[in-house]
C-alpha cells in the first residue's frame, strides 16, 4: 500500500490530471458555455499537458519543485480566471513541501489546505460562491477529518475526491459571486460550476494515481 508520495510519485500525479482532464474537457468546455466563455475545459487541458511536459523533464525533482513547476506552466500557459486561480492552488501546494521528500496523509492534508489558501488569497472567493473554493474547501475537510481519524493515504485521498465532487455538484444550486459567471447573477443558478469541477477532476486524478499505481512500496514512485 503506498503511504506516501514522492517526487516521481508527483509526476505521475500530474500526468495523471492531464490524462483525466484532457479525456474530460469536452464536458468542461460545455460546462463553461453555459454561463461563461466556454473555453475551461480546452485551455486546463493545454495546460496540464504543458505541465506534464515540463515535470517530467525536471532534472532533480521534489515534491515542492514538482508542484511548483506545475503551477508555473499553469499561470504561464492558461489564461482567464482559472489560469491564475489553479497555478496558485499549486504554488501554495508546493510551499507546504519545502525541504520534504515525500507526502504522507498529514502532509497532502497540509498541502491541499496551502493550495486552497491562496487560491482564497488572491481570488477571494468563499465557500457558496460557486467557485473551485466549493470543491477545494471539503476536500480539505475531508483530508483533515482523515488524518484526524489516522486513516491510509489512499482512503483520505479517496474521501477528499468524493467531498470535491460532491461539492462541485451542490454548486449547482448556487448563485454565482466571481468570474464571468456573476454577471449571469440568478441566471447561473442551475448550472454546475466548471471551475469547481475540474477542481475535483484534479483530485479524483490524485486519488487514484495513488490507488491504481502497480506497485507495492512504501512511496509511490516511477518504478
Ligand atoms: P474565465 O472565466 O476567465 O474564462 P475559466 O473559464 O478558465 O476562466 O474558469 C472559470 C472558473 O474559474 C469558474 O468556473 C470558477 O470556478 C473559477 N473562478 C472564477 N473566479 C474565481 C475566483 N475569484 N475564485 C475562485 N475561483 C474562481
Ligand atoms: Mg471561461
Amino acid at each position: 500500500m503506498v503511504t506516501a508520495i514522492d517526487a516521481q510519485g508527483w509526476v505521475m500525479v500530474v500526468q495523471r490530471m492531464r490524462e483525466v482532464v484532457a479525456a474530460q474537457s469536452g464536458r468542461l468546455s460545455a460546462l463553461d458555455s453555459t454561463v461563461g466563455d466556454g473555453d475551461h475545459g480546452t485551455a486546463l487541458a493545454a495546460a496540464l499537458e504543458s505541465a506534464a511536459r515540463r515535470v517530467v523533464s525536471l532534472k532533480a525533482p521534489t515534491p515542492q519543485s514538482v508542484l511548483q513547476a506545475a503551477g508555473s506552466v499553469i499561470q504561464d500557459t492558461m489564461g482567464g480566471a482559472a489560469g491564475a486561480l489553479f497555478g496558485a492552488f499549486f504554488l501554495g501546494a508546493a510551499q507546504t513541501m519545502a525541504g520534504q521528500t515525500a507526502t504522507a496523509l498529514p502532509e497532502a492534508a497540509a498541502l491541499v489546505a496551502g493550495g486552497l489558501a491562496e487560491v482564497q488569497k488572491r481570488g477571494k472567493a468563499l465557500p457558496g460562491d460557486k467557485t473551485m473554493v466549493d470543491a477545494l474547501a471539503p476536500a480539505a475537510a475531508a483530508l483533515r477529518a482523515a488524518v484526524e481519524a489516522g486513516r491510509p493515504l489512499c482512503e483520505g485521498l479517496e474521501h477528499a475526491a468524493t467531498a470535491a465532487e460532491r461539492g462541485a455538484e451542490a454548486t449547482a444550486a448556487l448563485v454565482a459571486r466571481h468570474g464571468r459567471a456573476r454577471f449571469l447573477g440568478e441566471r447561473s443558478r442551475g448550472h454546475q460550476d466548471a471551475g469547481a469541477t475540474s477542481a475535483a477532476m484534479l483530485l479524483r486524478a490524485l486519488a487514484e494515481a495513488v490507488t491504481l499505481v502497480d506497485m507495492d512500496g512504501p512511496t509511490l514512485t516511477g518504478r
